[in-house]
């Protein structure tokens, strides 16, 4: 699972959570207004209707024959009460909400009107018949009003019991929501604790060992995405790293084998020459010829390292000049036939000049490189060709062994620095720099150069040159046409 998952699914569901406890809390204070209400509706009801039965009692004690206007001994009067009584009703009937109270306050109307009328009818009858008339009626009335009471303090305790629940469901879900936030808050820092910032450590702390010189050390690939991968490149780095460390170890070593052979090839012959005995004519000769093959190559692979370092330093410059590609080749081959070298050393030159704008010594180093890999690739006694050619504006220089061959896997990597391949290691020594140095020498001067090889038959390594400007339309070739130069001599 990935860390940006986990960061969006949690603040998804906190959101998720506090939108459901917002909605929960409308929903629950809205319900609890409504409640709220219904009880002051029902409190109001009782606090009316006891009115009414205070309305009807004070009446009660009023004299039947009593003017209406005329206020009895307790201060109210006929009129005065027939209103409070008048005005209550309206108040209850306003503050009623349901059908059964709404019919419940017309009974109350219907008993305190019934009560009115027969009070009219018995003005100047004596007391007793008022009671026998009066008091069933006034029973009536007080009766309606107690039911109508009763009514209200059903009602008032409906709504409680409605607020009760409301504040239960309240109770679990503000509880509910704390827990789950204290729970899920804690569960969301263990997996962090154990998942994040564990594989952090183990990351960070790798690292550190790392780089205190413990080359080995790897960081474990676990956690969330994010955190496998950062573990995965820095093992690719440390992997790379040591690679690295590897090569270069070979190469040291390969640079000391290498280096150890024409040093004890010196030696000798420094010791044959400084002998004191008598050395004859043709074995100083021979010995000679070994001695300035052995610092040629010695010079060569000094020159390749330096130049491989250049070319990684970004410090690599060519010095141009005219020069006839024919000399170049001439010098190169003359050197190693001086050389006393076992092979059939044969140059193939056009009789035109081949003019090349060039840094002279770079690209004898690159036919130096490339005739020594013949020579060193191919058995004694074999031919080994070095051809100058003309084709088109270009300048061909192939250098031909029929030697051990290149597979094509081996042909992938072949110019990358410090490769060396399976049967050219066995067969001769050498670092694995020549043929990279060669190609950045041919590309600095826009060239390019190819190979063709089959195992066991031998290759053909062709550097691709521009001619000068001057040189690439000879007075006599006419623009446009290539004049491909015959390779009609041989040495
Ligand atoms: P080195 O010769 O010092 O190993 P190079 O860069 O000159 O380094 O060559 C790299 C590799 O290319 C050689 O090790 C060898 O495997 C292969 N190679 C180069 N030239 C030839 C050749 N003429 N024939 C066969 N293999 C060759």
């Amino acid at each position: 699972m990935s860390l940006k998952g986990v960061i969006t699914m949690a603040v998804t569901l906190l959101g998720v959570l506090a939108l459901a406890a917002a909605a929960s809390l409308v929903t629950l204070t809205t319900y609890l207004h409504r409640t709220t209400e219904s009880m002051g509706e029902a409190v109001e009801g009782v606090r009316l209707a006891e009115a009414l039965q205070v309305d009807l009692l004070s009446l009660a004690r009023l004299p039947v024959s009593t003017s209406p206007q005329l206020p009895a001994t307790n201060g109210h009067s006929l009129a005065s009460t027939q209103a409070a009584v008048q005005l209550h009703l309206s108040e209850a009937r306003s503050n009623a909400r349901m059908e059964q109270e709404l019919a419940m306050i017309d009974e109350v109307e219907r008993s305190i009107s019934a009560f009115f009328l027969a009070r009219e009818g018995l003005q100047n009858q004596p007391a007793e018949e008022v009671s026998r008339v009066m008091g069933p009626r006034m029973e009536a009335a007080l009766s309606a009003l107690d039911r109508l009471v009763e009514f209200n303090v059903q009602e008032a305790r409906v709504a409680r019991a409605q607020a009760d629940r409301w504040d239960g469901i309240a109770n679990i879900i503000g509880i509910g929501v704390a827990a789950f936030l204290v729970l899920g808050g804690a569960g969301l820092l263990l997996w962090i604790r154990r998942f994040v910032f564990r594989p952090l450590l183990d990351i960070s702390q790798a690292m550190r060992r790392f780089g205190s010189g413990r080359k080995r050390t790897r960081a474990p690939e676990e956690g969330p995405t994010e955190l496998r991968e950062m573990a995965h490149t820095f093992n690719e780095m440390a992997n790379s790293l040591s690679r690295q460390q590897e090569q270069q170890l070979t190469f040291l070593a390969g640079v000391a084998h290498d280096l150890r052979n024409p040093l004890s090839a010196l030696k000798m012959s420094a010791a044959l020459v400084t002998s004191g005995r008598p050395v004859p004519e043709e074995r100083l000769r021979k010995t000679m010829g070994l001695v300035r093959r052995q610092v040629a190559r010695l010079d060569r692979m000094v020159g390749d390292l330096l130049d491989a370092t250049r070319i990684e330093a970004g410090r690599f410059e060519l010095s141009l000049e005219e020069r006839d590609a024919r000399e170049l080749a001439t010098e190169v081959v003359e050197l190693y036939q001086s050389g006393g070298s076992s092979h059939d050393l044969r140059l193939l030159l056009p009789e035109e000049p081949v003019m090349l704008s060039c840094d002279a010594t770079r690209i004898e180093q690159v036919l130096h490189n490339l005739v020594s890999n013949a020579l060193k690739y191919s058995p004694g006694g074999s031919v080994v060709e070095v051809r100058v050619e003309r084709v088109g504006e270009e300048a061909l220089l192939s250098v031909v062994d029929r030697g051990i061959g290149i597979s094509a896997e081996e042909m992938r990597n072949l110019f990358a620095p410090f490769k060396r391949m399976g049967r050219a290691r066995e067969t001769a020594p050498g670092i694995g720099l020549g043929l990279s140095v060669a190609r950045r020498i041919v590309e600095a001067h826009g060239g390019r150069i190819e190979v063709d090889s089959r195992p066991g038959m031998g290759s053909t390594f062709r550097v691709r040159l521009p001619q000068s400007h001057a040189a690439a339309h000879p007075p006599e070739a006419r623009p446009g046409e290539s004049v491909p130069g015959p390779a009609d001599s041989v040495h």
